[in-house]
């Protein structure tokens, strides 16, 4: 490997907001990676949630290490714009802006993750990154559309975007040299999401419009009794992707980690990737 490999990770926040194991988890995660993203729920406890876990991180010394998500969705213009001033006097830098999953636009709420993007610009101080569909978005009208949309989001000052995950590389070239083609110079993230059942992971994909293919449930059939070798061909599948798209040109990965942390971090240095800390992590302190 001839170019440095960073990697950010996803977490999403525990049932009780935080706990004294989600942040021990995200500490051992940001010593390695380039960041740690916190999900931002879609409805209001979800929310509450999110914005309890990345206080308590704040509280933890690792406002420079978090990227918040931040769905624009079911929520007002003014309480977002509210919630981002507070997270940038927190030491904030980085933000994941996104529309979110609501049944409707119903008030005075930014549309979409563009308009969202264009208020955080306003606010300043961020690094923006936005979602991308390597393989379409179930809802979008067309490609062409959706690269419009895509374009929108880094017109209104986004700085990279950090697709949804995939298995087939090539619908990821082929997505990178179509936004090369439309203008869009910055960086397109490949987000990796590592298998914990096949079973959940073809409910994520129909909900979400990516594809399962077929080598990959071949890879995993009738695994469903022995989650052992499921992880172990989960890190080795992720890791071969990762290694397929880093001989590509890519020097960045974003890891769905599921709060799985002793994988994410198996991964990670299967990538070269050992941070700071090279901390050994056990089972009983995975961040779920
Ligand atoms: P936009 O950029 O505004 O739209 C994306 C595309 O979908 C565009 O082509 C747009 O035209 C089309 N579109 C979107 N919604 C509609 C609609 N209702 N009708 C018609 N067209 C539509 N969700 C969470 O709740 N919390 C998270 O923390 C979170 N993190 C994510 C992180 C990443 C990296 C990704 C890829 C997704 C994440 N999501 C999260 C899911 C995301 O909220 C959904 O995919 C949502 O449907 C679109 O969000 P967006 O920011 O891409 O929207």
């Amino acid at each position: 490997m001839s170019h440095r490999i960073r990697i950010g990770f996803e977490v999403f926040p525990p049932k009780s907001g935080s706990s004294e194991t989600f942040e021990s988890s995200v500490a051992t995660l940001a010593a390695v990676g380039d960041y740690v993203s916190v999900t931002y729920g879609a409805s209001g406890s979800g929310r509450e949630r999110s914005e309890t876990a990345i206080n308590a991180l704040v509280a933890q010394g690792h406002a420079n290490k978090i990227a918040a998500h931040l769905t624009a969705s079911s929520q007002s213009k003014d309480q977002i714009d509210r919630l981002a001033r507070d997270w940038k006097a927190k030491g904030i830098r980085r933000i994941v802006a996104l529309r979110g999953d609501a049944p409707a636009v119903t008030g005075d709420e930014y549309p979409c993750a563009a308009a969202l993007t264009e208020a955080l610009s306003q606010i300043g101080g961020f690094n923006i990154a936005v979602a991308c569909y390597p393989e379409g978005h179930p809802k979008s009208a067309s490609k062409a559309a959706e690269m419009d949309h895509l374009k929108r989001k880094f017109d209104a000052g986004a700085r990279e975007a950090i697709t949804q995950f995939f298995f087939n590389i090539e619908d990821y070239l082929r997505f990178r040299d179509d936004c090369r083609a439309a203008g869009i110079h910055q960086p397109i993230i490949p987000g990796l999401l590592p298998i914990a059942s096949l079973e959940g992971l073809h409910r994520f994909a129909a909900g979400c419009g990516a594809k399962v293919p077929g080598w990959l449930d071949a890879r995993f059939a009738g695994l469903e009794d022995d989650p052992d070798t499921v992880r172990t061909l989960s890190v080795a599948t992720t890791v071969s992707l990762s290694d397929r798209l880093i001989a590509e040109g890519v020097d960045h990965i974003h890891l769905y980690t599921l709060n799985r942390v002793r994988d994410a971090l198996t991964i990670a240095r299967a990538l070269g990737i050992t941070g700071t800390d090279t901390a050994v992590i056990t089972q009983k302190e995975e961040a779920a």
